[in-house]
């Protein structure tokens, strides 16, 4: 809607008052509307730019045109003439109670600095809400993404895929390996869990305690204690929208920007996207494919400095498909120990060890260091789209008080995680497991990784360890058979040329472009296909 704006506008007060006036708004609301955006605007200020004694700088007025829904150039201008250049100014003529002239940063001076004309190219982080059009002739400004997210890298969700859907919108059939998503392949959530949460979902309209539901912590805390994880109690186990929310919300609270955490190369790249976007330094500790693709000890140990905070381990690994020895984890737990680390274990794929391999959590080595391990249901019960995940905090809690604090903090200011999801966790944790099923001999999982592995070692130039858990294979591509400079571009080659999709091993954050990520969820015909493509393109494919 147009607001019809008349009266003194030949002066900036005579036009912000006009403004006001049509919307509505009140001294109190614009101080009001930009504490909530975080502009710092004080009463006295806004009564200076009233009563003319003062005009805004350039950021400030573009925030008053947005909160009056009016345009920027009109308000600093005007229609009728040029905004006089020599406005008297005395910013500390009506002091806040805290402010002086000094710190005035919300005010300019016209005569010293005539307010810039809107940048384009500025990157900005407020978004207005304009309910008149912008001047005609002027162009829209552009609203650009958060710096924050300038070194933030997630491309399992990438360009590639990306271009996958788009090939796929254009009606090409697209063979996707690429996410590690049960459902589609026909791994269905147990009948059991879905009469259950229908059978709850009337008594889960209400948020829960923000940790979650007393009934679902117990029952995590109840397979925590299986595990042997020191030192439980109901209060340190919160419940998310899958582990990924709880990997975002426990690197927010604890990292300050700059410090350090050490995270494995290849990684879950959530990982180093969460530490990076919270402001922390993700350092990478090489995995060994030679040794099974352990995590590199000596790596690890020499990457610490006095500004490591942490250790992150993925066990069992994606995109490796590795499961620790307890020895391996001794070894960690013992440089967390001498070093004062705190260790976050993702071990969301812990009930999928195959091979009679064992999973040990490592958090069960550590009871004197503060250990957060993590795990849910989407992986381990294929009950991904429910979103449940938990972490646990054990070990040594004297030393994560004031961590506690923050992760209660921003557990309490998401409220709660999804309450019918929560409402099947004790019934998914407890009973028939019927993942044991698949990853047993002439179980889906254990086959068509039997399967994959022996195919793709079977194709020249390519070479991959045999996965003990999970159901992702990270092959190697012999980079001087295939001359590979560009792994994405790799990937992208082969979904031109293939309709295939895998993901590139850069997006692991693996150092070089010679490896990609196989899901081996599909059923073995489906995987046959895929090695078929996969073969014929390697046999002539040069960068
Ligand atoms: N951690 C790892 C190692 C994963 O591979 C994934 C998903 O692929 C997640 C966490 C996220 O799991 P959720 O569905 O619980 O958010």
């Amino acid at each position: 809607m147009e607001i019809e704006l008349s009266g003194d506008c030949t002066t900036f007060a005579g036009r912000l008052k006009e403004a006001m006036q049509a919307s509505g708004m009140k001294q109190v609301d614009l101080v009001n509307a930009a504490a909530a955006q975080g502009v710092k605007l004080g009463k006295s200020y806004v009564s200076q730019y009233v009563t003319g004694k003062t005009i805004p700088r350039a950021d400030i007025l573009n925030f008053l045109a947005e909160a009056l829904a009016v345009d920027v150039d009109w308000l600093r201008d005007g229609p009728c003439a040029p905004q006089p250049a020599n406005l008297p100014v005395e910013l500390a003529s009506e002091p806040d109670s805290n402010s002086t002239a000094a710190d005035c940063s919300e005010c300019d001076v016209l005569e010293s600095a005539p307010p810039a004309p809107f940048d384009l190219s500025e990157p900005r982080t407020t978004t207005p809400t304009l309910a008149r059009p912008a001047k005609e002739g002027t162009p829209m400004r552009q609203f650009k993404k958060s710096s924050k997210l300038d070194h933030v890298l997630y491309d399992v969700r990438g360009p590639v895929v990306d271009e996958a859907n788009r090939m796929e919108q254009a009606g090409t059939h697209v063979l996707k390996l690429n996410i590690g998503n049960p459902a589609p392949f026909g791994f269905r959530t147990p009948d059991e869990v879905v009469q259950d949460m229908s059978r709850q979902l009337v008594d889960c309209e209400g948020y829960s305690n923000s940790h979650g539901l007393f009934s679902a912590r117990k029952a995590i805390m109840q397979y925590a204690q299986l595990k042997h994880l020191p030192n439980l109690d109901m209060d340190t186990i919160y419940t998310g929208n899958g582990v990924s929310e709880l990997i975002q919300l426990s690197m927010m609270a604890l990292l300050e920007n700059g410090d350090e955490i050490l995270i494995p190369s290849p990684d879950y790249p959530l990982w180093t996207a969460c530490a990076t976007l919270a402001g922390g330094k993700a350092v990478h500790y090489v995995c060994d494919e030679q040794a099974d693709w352990y995590p590199d000890i000596a790596d690890m140990e020499s990457k610490v400095t006095d500004r490591t905070k942490a250790i992150v381990i993925i066990n069992p690994n994606n995109p490796t498909g590795a499961v620790y020895p307890r020895e391996v984890l001794e070894e960690i737990v013992e440089i967390a120990r001498r070093h004062q680390l705190m260790i976050f274990s993702d071990e969301i794929y812990d009930r999928l060890c195959m091979d009679g391999v064992e999973h040990v959590s490592i958090a069960s080595l550590a009871p004197d260091l503060p250990c957060v391990t993590f795990s849910g249901l989407s992986k381990s019960h294929m009950i991904a789209g429910y979103r449940i995940g938990w972490m646990v905090l054990s070990g040594n809690k004297h030393a994560m008080k004031d961590y506690i604090e923050g992760l209660n903090m921003l557990s309490n200011m998401r409220l709660c995680s999804n309450v019918p999801a929560q409402s099947i966790v004790q019934t998914a944790l407890g009973g028939h497991q019927s993942v044991n099923d698949y990853i047993v001999p002439g179980g889906r999982v254990y086959e068509q990784r039997n399967y994959i592995w022996k195919a793709l070692n079977e194709i020249p130039g390519v070479s991959a360890v045999k996965p003990k858990a999970a159901f992702y294979i990270f092959p190697k591509l012999d980079r001087e058979r295939f001359n590979i400079t560009n792994d994405e571009q790799f990937a992208l080659d082969l979904l031109h040329d293939k309709k295939l999709l895998i993901t590139c091993g850069t997006g692991f954050n693996w150092g070089e472009p010679d490896h990609f990520r196989i899901v081996y969820l599909p059923r073995q015909e489906v995987l046959e296909e895929a090695i078929a493509k996969l073969s014929d393109f390697l046999s002539y494919y040069r960068q």
